[in-house]
C-alpha cells in the first residue's frame, strides 16, 4: 500500500489534480442569475427540501486552467487518435471525424418531442435498421441495446420468449457456447436463465464438430457462436453446424461484435443464423473504450420479429415515420428512448460514406492486414497459435521463456497500446492482435520493428523485460490492491496519511 501511495504522491506532485489547482473566487464561466419574477424566490420554486445547504465543493479555476488540465490528462493516455491500438476482439479503429459533425446536427432534438417534429431522425433510424438488416441478412433490427453484451441479452430474451410461445421453454434449458467464446456469451445465457454447456475446440482452432453434434437435442435452446471465432478463425463447417442445429429446432445466435472480417461479403443470415448483435462501437467506427456509451443493435429473422423490443420504428404507407408500441409479444423496452442516438448517427454516416463497395473493401483490408502481421510476427520469432490463414485477427505466443504480460508492458514505452493479452483462455500466454483495416502498411511495419526490438533487447539484457515500462506516468501497478481496495474518491493525500 505504501508503494502505491508513494507513486500516487509523486504523480500528484508532477500533475496536480484539478482540485489542487483551485484558487478561491477564480471562475471559468459565470452563469446568469436566475430570472425570477418579483416576490418569487428559489425556495418557493423548488421547495425548501431541495435547496442546497452546504456549499458545492467544486474546483475554482479559469477556463484556460481547465482546458490545459484535461488536454494534459488526454496527452498522458493512449488512444486511437494518438496511438496504434492492435487490441484483438475489440476492433479499435479510426473514428472518422465527419461522424462527429453529423452527430452534432442532432443535438437540439429531444426524445420527448412529438414524432411528427422528428421525422428526419426517425427516418435515419429506420434506414440504419434497414441497412444493418441487409448487411447481416436478417429481416428486422432493433437499435435499442446500449452495448454488445446488452444486445446478446436482448437476443437471448427474444429466443426465450419464442420458445415460451411454442410451449417449449420448460424443456429447452441449455445454451451451447464454445470454449473460445467471448466471456459475455455464457454470462448472457446465465442471466437469461439458461444453463451453459461448453464445447471444446479442435486442433485447427474450430469448434469440435463431433462434440457439438453429440450435445445437440431438443433440450437445447440456442447455440451462441462467433464466426470468425475469437481465435480469428472462420468456422469452415458453419453450414453443417446450422443445418444440424435446425434439425433439433435450436436457435442460432451469432456474436457479430467484430464483423469487419466478413462485412459486405458474407452474411450470418445466409449461414442460417436466427439472431445477431453487432457492435457499432467496433465494426462501424463509433468511438469506444473508457466506459463510453456503446451500441449493440440486434437483427432477427422473421419468426422472432414479434418479440423485438418496443417501440419499433415503422414507416406508414404515406411515408410518415412513427413508433409502434402495440406489440403484445414484445420482450418490452431494453433501453430508454431509441438507444444511444448519437452513436447511431455516427454508424449511419460511416455506412453511407462507404457504400456497399466500401464495406466490401473493409473486409478485404481487415483480413489482409491481419495475415500480413501474422506472417511478420512469425519471421521475428513469435509463434502463431494456429498456423493457417486467419481472418481479421490472430493469436500469437511469445518465444519460450518470455511472458506476454512483460512484452505488453514494454510496448507502452514505444507508444503502442498492447494487444489483448491472455485471451482467448484456451491459448496459454495468448497475444491477440487485430491491426484493423484502417492502419497503413507503414504503421504495421513500424509495429513489427518495435516488437522485434523488444524481443532482441529481452534476449540480450537480463531484467529488461521484467522492469518495463520505463517511460510511462506510472509503472507496474499493484493490480491486486487496485482491484481489491480501489481508491475512488478524492482525498487530499496529506490529510489521508
Ligand atoms: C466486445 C465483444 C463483446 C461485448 O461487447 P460490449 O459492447 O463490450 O458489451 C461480445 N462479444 C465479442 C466477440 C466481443 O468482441
Amino acid at each position: 500500500m505504501t508503494a502505491i501511495l508513494e507513486q500516487t504522491k509523486k504523480h500528484q506532485d508532477d500533475y496536480p489534480l484539478i482540485f489542487e489547482r483551485s484558487k478561491a473566487g477564480r471562475r471559468g464561466a459565470v452563469p446568469p442569475q436566475a430570472n425570477l419574477a418579483d416576490g418569487v424566490n428559489l425556495e418557493m420554486l423548488l421547495g425548501a427540501d431541495n435547496l442546497r445547504v452546504r456549499k458545492l465543493e467544486l474546483p475554482e479555476v479559469s477556463e484556460l486552467d481547465l482546458v490545459r488540465h484535461y488536454t494534459g490528462l488526454a496527452n498522458r493516455q493512449m488512444s486511437v487518435d494518438k496511438n496504434f491500438y492492435p487490441l484483438g476482439s475489440c476492433t479499435m479503429k479510426y473514428n472518422p471525424k465527419v461522424n462527429e459533425a453529423a452527430a452534432a446536427h442532432f443535438t437540439q432534438l429531444h426524445p420527448y418531442q412529438d414524432p411528427s417534429t422528428a421525422q428526419g431522425a426517425l427516418e435515419l433510424l429506420h434506414n440504419l435498421a434497414r441497412d444493418l438488416a441487409q448487411i447481416t441478412g436478417m429481416d428486422a433490427v432493433t437499435l435499442q441495446p446500449a452495448a454488445g453484451a446488452h444486445g446478446e441479452f436482448t437476443g437471448i430474451l427474444m429466443i426465450r420468449k419464442y420458445f415460451e410461445s411454442l410451449g417449449e421453454l420448460e424443456t429447452r434449458r441449455v445454451v451451447i457456447v464454445p470454449d473460445a467464446a467471448h466471456g459475455t456469451n455464457p454470462a448472457t445465457a446465465i442471466m437469461a436463465g439458461f444453463e451453459v454447456l461448453e464445447i471444446p475446440g479442435n486442433d485447427k482452432g474450430e469448434v469440435d464438430f463431433a462434440a457439438l453434434e453429440a450435445a445437440l437435442g431438443t433440450h437445447v435452446a440456442a447455440i451462441m457462436l462467433t464466426n470468425p471465432n475469437t481465435l480469428g478463425i472462420f468456422e469452415t463447417r458453419i453450414l453443417e453446424i446450422s443445418q444440424r442445429a435446425r434439425d433439433f429446432g435450436i436457435q442460432l445466435y451469432y456474436d457479430g461484435a467484430n464483423t469487419n472480417a466478413i462485412v459486405g461479403r458474407a452474411r450470418p443470415g445466409d449461414m442460417g443464423f436466427d439472431v445477431i448483435h453487432l457492435n457499432l462501437h467496433k465494426t462501424f467506427t463509433v468511438p469506444h473504450g473508457g466506459g463510453g456509451p456503446g451500441t449493440g443493435p440486434v437483427g432477427v429473422k422473421k419468426h422472432l420479429e414479434p418479440f423485438l423490443p418496443t417501440p419499433v420504428i415503422g414507416r406508414l404507407d404515406d411515408g410518415v415515420y412513427g413508433l409502434e408500441f402495440d406489440r403484445p409479444q414484445s420482450i418490452g423496452r431494453v433501453r430508454s428512448f431509441y438507444g444511444n442516438f448519437g452513436n447511431l448517427v455516427r454508424a449511419y454516416t460511416y455506412i453511407r460514406a462507404l457504400g456497399a463497395e466500401g464495406l466490401h473493401d473493409v473486409s478485404s483490408m481487415a483480413v489482409l492486414n491481419a495475415n500480413y502481421l501474422r506472417v511478420k510476427f512469425g519471421q521475428i520469432g513469435f509463434e502463431t497459435a494456429y498456423s493457417r490463414i486467419n481472418m481479421h485477427e490472430f493469436v500469437a505466443v511469445p518465444p519460450k521463456g518470455m511472458r506476454t504480460l512483460d512484452i505488453a508492458k514494454a510496448m507502452l514505452d514505444h507508444g503502442i497500446h498492447p494487444m489483448t493479452v491472455y485471451f482467448p483462455l484456451v491459448v496459454p500466454e495468448a497475444m491477440m492482435v487485430e491491426p484493423t483495416e484502417t492502419e497503413s502498411l507503414e504503421t504495421m511495419d513500424a509495429f513489427v520493428e518495435v516488437m522485434d526490438t523488444i524481443l532482441r533487447r529481452a534476449k540480450s539484457e537480463a531484467g529488461y523485460l521484467e522492469g518495463a515500462p520505463y517511460t510511462t506516468v506510472v509503472r507496474r501497478l499493484d493490480e491486486v490492491t487496485a482491484a481489491k481496495r480501489p481508491v475512488l474518491t478524492y482525498k487530499k493525500l496529506a490529510a489521508a496519511k
